[in-house]
């Protein structure tokens, strides 16, 4: 079968091996096949000698977090996470993976209407106890927040689809952020209803190609930063480029910021006050880390406003959240984080700062005291 990944990308491995311990599937499973080696030596028998996309083929692909954590560790630098995706997309085309059930799912994420009510029927669900607590939603979702009202056009901020239905409280910390340092900032509602990473992560890239033109169309009547709080979609749309591989994509992916990698370039700006008397353990979103590559400005603008930050002891490990990850492989997600959560417990911190919100229900989930690095700066800046 051909999975239309470029030769050159596919032939770019030379199995050394030096990913596999960072690849959380096979940390917790020792089997090849769920290593970045073992899927890309499938992905070669599929495309190259027409091996059948059996049940195993398709658990090997379908098992993977798609952290990237195997990018930075590789010699050949082999770009896993696009010739992942470009696997799911033909596997999801040909109705392989991605089952009719989980393309409904992601219907209302492009759909703010949608996702309000569901989200409404979700937050009564939660209430009466429906819904799984391993899955780490928060105790309330309040689906009739305040919303975010525009202060001036200096910075687009994305406020997105989940994020911004279940944690829009993160959001207005941020917005509060950007504002004290100076910026004046357009919140992008319903010209940017979703960025496409879960829909990219589950193969159906079509449905973010069309996401991101239309996002593009709207947010490109001007060419101002793009401010980004969730490492996810900020991944996403840094992508856009690859994505669409169109020079205006490009442009516009440059635009985008990551809202901690954008403060730690603007740091002078932001008021001067008394450090929280707390200690904090940053927790590094995979998106963050091994995709925007930006992970240590959240070290940057954390530590003027809290007593002490401390560091896991686990190379940036993969937590196991991964999107939809954790809900569609609950049990390997689970042994995944039983290792984060191990981590975390060595340096018994106050707090876990962690900048993307998949991640931070994820942990919570498992009793971790997850906050987003705006809401402690935030915090610090209104001495609260
Ligand atoms: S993306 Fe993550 S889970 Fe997938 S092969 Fe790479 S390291 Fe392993
Ligand atoms: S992906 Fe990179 S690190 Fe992993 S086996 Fe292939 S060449 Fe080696």
């Amino acid at each position: 079968m051909d999975l239309k990944l470029d030769p050159d990308d596919l032939n770019t491995c030379v199995q050394c091996g030096l990913c596999l311990p960072h690849c959380p599937t096979f940390r917790v499973t020792g089997d090849e096949a769920m290593s970045p080696r073992g899927r890309i030596q499938l992905m070669r028998e599929v495309q190259d000698n027409d091996a059948p996309v059996d049940d195993d083929v398709l658990r090997s692909f379908a098992s993977c977090v798609q952290c990237r954590g195997c990018e930075p560790a590789c010699p050949s630098s082999v770009p896993y996470g696009h010739l992942m995706e470009r696997t799911r997309e033909t596997l999801a085309d040909a109705k392989l993976m991605t089952p009719g059930w989980q393309r409904l799912a992601f219907l209302p994420l492009a759909n703010p209407k949608l996702l309000q009510a569901g989200s409404a029927a979700l937050a009564v669900a939660n209430k009466l106890h429906l819904v799984p607590k391993r899955l780490g939603l928060p105790e309330e979702i309040r689906v009739d927040q305040k919303p975010i009202i525009a202060s001036g056009d200096d910075v687009y901020f994305f406020t997105g689809c989940v994020m911004d239905a279940w944690q829009r409280e993160v959001h207005h910390a941020g917005v509060r952020n950007l504002e004290a340092a100076g910026f004046g900032v357009t919140p992008t509602n319903e010209l940017a209803p979703c960025c496409g990473a879960l829909q990219a992560h589950a193969g159906l890239a079509g449905q973010t190609r069309t996401l991101a033109e239309q996002m593009m169309g709207n947010l490109s009547v001007d060419t101002r930063p793009i401010v980004v709080d969730s490492a996810g979609c900020g991944a996403a749309m840094k992508d856009y480029g690859h994505l669409l591989g169109t020079p205006e994509a490009k442009a516009f992916s440059e635009r985008v910021f990551d809202i901690q990698e954008f403060l730690a370039l603007h740091l002078e700006k932001l008021p001067a006050v008394s450090a929280l008397d707390v200690r904090v353990a940053v927790q590094d979103p995979c998106h963050l880390r091994h995709v925007q590559r930006v992970h240590e400005a959240t070290r940057t603008v954390l530590r003027p406003f809290v007593r002490e930050l401390v560091e896991l002891d686990d190379d940036g490990l993969c937590c196991g959240a991964g999107g939809a990850y954790s809900v569609l492989e609950p049990e390997l997600a689970g042994d995944i984080r039983d290792r984060k959560v191990a981590a975390i417990d060595q340096v018994t911190p106050d707090l876990v700062a962690s900048a993307n919100p998949g991640c931070a229900m994820h942990l919570a989930g498992a009793g971790v005291p997850t906050i987003h690095p705006m809401e402690i700066v935030d915090r610090a800046l209104r001495g609260i």
